[in-house]
């Protein structure tokens, strides 16, 4: 197709020419399609940024590639969440030992800014640990907050949090957890927190006895307020949960819930991690209607952030992948609404992966780099590289 559906309904029609019945219901179902509704596309900012952003949301899409974003766009009416973002980039997500990175070293790349080898978590190449940008924002008293609709201590959510050389050592990374102050968390994994195989400790009961509120709701919760002078813990599954087909939608309020409790939990802002984990789990398995339906999850938590963020105007919204998986496509024959998916394996690929950014600072992610860059951004965006200057001149 030579030109997008929308350029083609702006061709003026000739005002001398006379239109049968017929070629004005053809024009007609040529324009129709390209006006999406326009209710939500992006507003203007509401409240005025902020230079420096307070708070920083990370959202990570795990195995969202391009192709992934297109599906979800050509899959709704709505403009989608992606389409408010003012500035995009790509990183390169290739790890320390191989092009193609798993989710441990990728998302260790953002946390930690190394590129490590496949399967660790906040190790660098030489199996040191690293300090994770969640771990420093604590030491300058921000608030900290892990989501995932997998188990909290799957690779992405544990890349933050823990350090261990293999991500499926889903214990050690449960207890790595009370190593740091975290205030709030959410995701399944219960069972690696009180029902250990490889040893007898409790940690729900230590997480209770450092002043957490541990919270266990299988159901879809409907977000109220919780007490901000406690750590909050909330495990949706024992194991993982369930998938969006399945009826998991969670992540959208366990989104506000976030938002709300770090904002009234400290003074000095917040940094938060939010993985829609079950998009990677999609691509796998090559089920494209997981595909989907996961994206329109994610989609909607993403508009829920956008939401806090133009009020608010203190917060920097980074939205990416830490690579795409299946090698998805939008086959032949897809059509608004109904899409034909295709993929060309069940592994992750080494496509360049889009970056999103919205609010103060911003506009210092577009362009294409590292993905261990987007965690130097991360730290000059928060001022830690300056006070880390400023500390080393005294
Ligand atoms: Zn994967």
């Amino acid at each position: 197709m030579e030109q997008h559906p929308s350029c083609l309904a702006m061709k003026k029609p000739n005002p001398n020419r006379r239109y049968s019945f017929k070629s004005i219901l053809i024009i007609l179902s040529l324009v129709l399609p390209a006006c999406k509704s326009t209710k939500e596309l992006p507003v203007a900012q509401t409240a005025p940024l902020l230079e420096k952003p307070k708070n920083i949301v990370l959202l990570i899409g795990d195995g969202m590639g391009l192709s992934q974003i297109s599906g979800l766009i050509y899959s709704q009416k709505d403009a989608s969440s992606f389409e408010a973002f003012p500035v995009i980039g790509f990183h390169k997500s290739y790890s320390y030992d191989d092009l193609i990175t798993d989710s441990a070293a990728g998302a260790t790349a953002f946390s930690c800014g190394v590129k490590t080898f496949n399967n660790a978590v906040g190790l660098n190449k030489d199996t040191l640990p690293e300090l994770t940008i969640l771990e420093e924002a604590e030491q300058y008293g921000l608030s900290t907050g892990l989501i995932a609709t997998s188990s909290i201590v799957h690779a992405t959510p544990a890349a933050f949090i823990a350090h261990q050389p293999m991500r499926t050592m889903y214990e050690a990374i449960a207890a790595d957890f009370l190593k740091t102050e975290i205030d709030f968390f959410l995701g399944g994994g219960e069972e690696y927190f009180n029902n250990r195989k490889t040893d007898k400790r409790d940690l729900i009961q230590e997480l209770k006895a450092k002043n957490y509120n541990v919270l266990h709701d299988y159901s879809d919760f409907v977000p109220k307020k919780f007490n901000p002078e406690k750590n909050l813990a909330f495990f949706t599954e024992s194991k993982h949960p369930t998938s969006a087909i399945a009826g998991r939608n969670y992540l959208a309020n366990a989104a506000s819930l976030a938002l709300d409790f770090l904002e009234n939990h400290g003074e000095k802002g917040f940094f938060l991690m939010i993985e829609a984990s079950q998009i990677d789990w999609g691509g796998h398995s090559n089920d494209e209607t997981m595909v989907i339906r996961e994206m329109q999850d994610f989609d909607r938590t993403i508009k829920r952030v956008l939401e806090y963020a133009r009020k608010k105007g203190d917060t920097l919204v980074i939205l990416t992948a830490d690579h795409e998986t299946g090698g998805f496509s939008l086959q032949p024959g897809s059509k608004f609404g109904n899409i034909k998916g295709g993929f060309t394996t069940n592994g992750h690929t080494a496509s360049l992966v889009p970056v999103f950014a919205f609010g103060p600072a911003a506009k210092t992610f577009s362009g294409i780099y590292e993905n261990t860059n987007i965690h130097k951004l991360m730290r000059l965006a928060l001022g830690f590289v300056q006070a880390e200057t400023e500390k080393n001149q005294n």
